[in-house]
């Protein structure tokens, strides 16, 4: 078997092994927290900034972000999550509240990367293993996590699922073989392991002090088990049961905890926790393609010209609200000045398919984030600008979406050279292949 040998979840690596261990790179992180780089302590032997290789991750859980003097602060969240390293209340509970925190962050640039990784690349893989279905795969995951000695794990179905999810031809043998031919395996690991000779891959990954260990995988599982069942739940889910179905999944079948108490310290922190779940239930997004409560009302042309803007702090509900009561005016505005034209107009020859919207008697356009709101924590300014927002017809705006690499990456590039002047100028300039990166186009 070929296998991956490799992790399910790749934004926890070295630095990052569990959940858990995250609240120490960022304790290690706030000790740097308002310091010029150059007062940074070094690595005495090779003169490297031990906190350099903690910046990105930082940045993409927005626990901390970059202010426009290049010192690091942390956010609201990051505050909040500080308080809460410190406490040393709440239990097991303590294991579901870091991951939530962590919950949308946007690790290796993928919007939602937790969610993302297990709805679309893990459930893709294993959507076409045969004989694998909804309710094995939960009832391995939880078989693996009540499973307590090495010797059980390595006979339960998931332990092979994580090893080898990029591998349906494995897999598909693995569920199909004879209880004999399964243990025959089991045994072979553990000597391989018992006697250091490694010669398969999963003895290997497992091998004393090596990359992988009991409790990264343990750890992996629960991350897989409950972003499974929030993907499975989540057409029903909503900002006012998103909270009980996190707990309830999570005593259910991860580990009991007193749920009084978790939901009491979630409902106490929904002014940080909200936007969390906003994220990754991704109700911004659905905004931005609505028309909104707009007319022929007079649209007040104020602040259009380009200058930069402050970052909003945006892990907070009072910075959300802030982003988009200046969104619900500048949506108006970017319609105005960009003519009720879409700004692909001449590349896509968009003219004949025009309607007219029944709001304000002009062309139908929706408001398109030429850099993704879910990216806004890697700039020291404001995204949330005009040069910024880009207005679209909707075959266009479903085309950047949703189109092949190939036929969004000449519309992307078209944005990019109209604007990038402009984006420098409100202080969000970037590369071309950093905007790349963000549409995931090659990836
Ligand atoms: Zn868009
Ligand atoms: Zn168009």
């Amino acid at each position: 078997a070929k296998g991956s040998g490799g992790r399910m979840f790749e934004y926890i690596n070295t630095n990052f092994r569990t959940q858990n261990s995250f609240a120490g790179s960022f304790l290690k992180f706030q000790e740097i927290e308002g310091k010029p780089r150059d007062q940074w302590p070094r690595q005495s032997h090779h003169g490297q900034e031990v906190h350099k290789q903690l910046v990105v991750t930082m940045l993409q859980s927005k626990l901390f972000k970059k202010e426009v003097n290049g010192l690091f602060s942390k956010t609201n969240k990051g505050s909040l999550y500080a308080a809460f390293i410190d406490s040393q209340s709440l239990d097991e509970g303590r294991w579901l509240i870091n991951y939530l925190f962590l919950l949308n962050g946007y690790y290796a640039n993928l919007k939602n990367y937790i969610t993302c990784r297990v709805r679309e690349d893990l459930l893709g893989y294993l959507s076409i293993v045969d004989g694998l279905d909804q309710v094995i795969l939960l009832e391995s995951a939880k078989e693996l996590l009540a499973a307590n000695s090495f010797e059980k794990i390595i006979r339960s179905t998931f332990f092979y699922i994580h090893s080898f999810y990029n591998d349906s031809d494995f897999l598909i043998q693995y569920i199909r073989a004879s209880s004999k031919e399964k243990e025959d395996l089991a045994k072979y690991i553990e000597k391989n392991l018992k006697e250091g000779t490694f010669e398969c891959c999963i003895s290997k990954k497992y091998e004393l002090g090596g990359n992988f260990n009991k409790s990264m995988l343990h750890d992996e599982t629960r991350v897989f088990l409950l972003t499974l069942l929030f993907v499975f739940q989540s057409e029903n889910i909503n900002l006012d049961n998103v909270y009980n179905i996190f707990v309830e999944n999570f005593k259910q079948n991860i580990s009991d905890i007193n749920e009084k108490d978790i939901l009491g310290y979630l409902y106490q922190n929904r002014n940080i926790f909200n936007p969390v779940f906003s994220d990754v239930l991704e109700l911004e997004e659905l905004d931005a393609t609505a028309t909104g409560a707009m007319s022929y009302e007079e649209v007040p042309m104020i602040d259009v010209k380009d200058a930069p803007e402050d970052y909003i702090d945006e892990t907070s509900e009072s910075g959300r609200q802030r982003i988009q009561t200046s969104y619900n005016l500048r949506k108006k505005q970017a319609r105005i000045q960009g003519d009720y034209k879409c700004g692909l107009e001449v590349l896509n020859n968009c003219k004949p398919i025009y309607f007219t919207s029944r709001v304000n008697g002009r062309n139908y356009l929706e408001l398109h984030h030429l850099i993704p709101r879910a990216f806004r924590n890697d700039f020291s300014y404001s995204i949330e600008v005009l040069a910024n927002y880009v207005t679209l017809c909707p075959r266009c705006h479903k085309q950047i979406h949703l189109a092949t690499d190939g036929e969004r990456t000449s519309l992307i590039n078209a944005l990019y050279g109209e604007r990038n002047k402009r984006l420098e100028t409100v202080g969000i300039g970037l590369e071309l292949n950093q905007l790349h990166e963000y549409y995931k186009i090659g990836t």
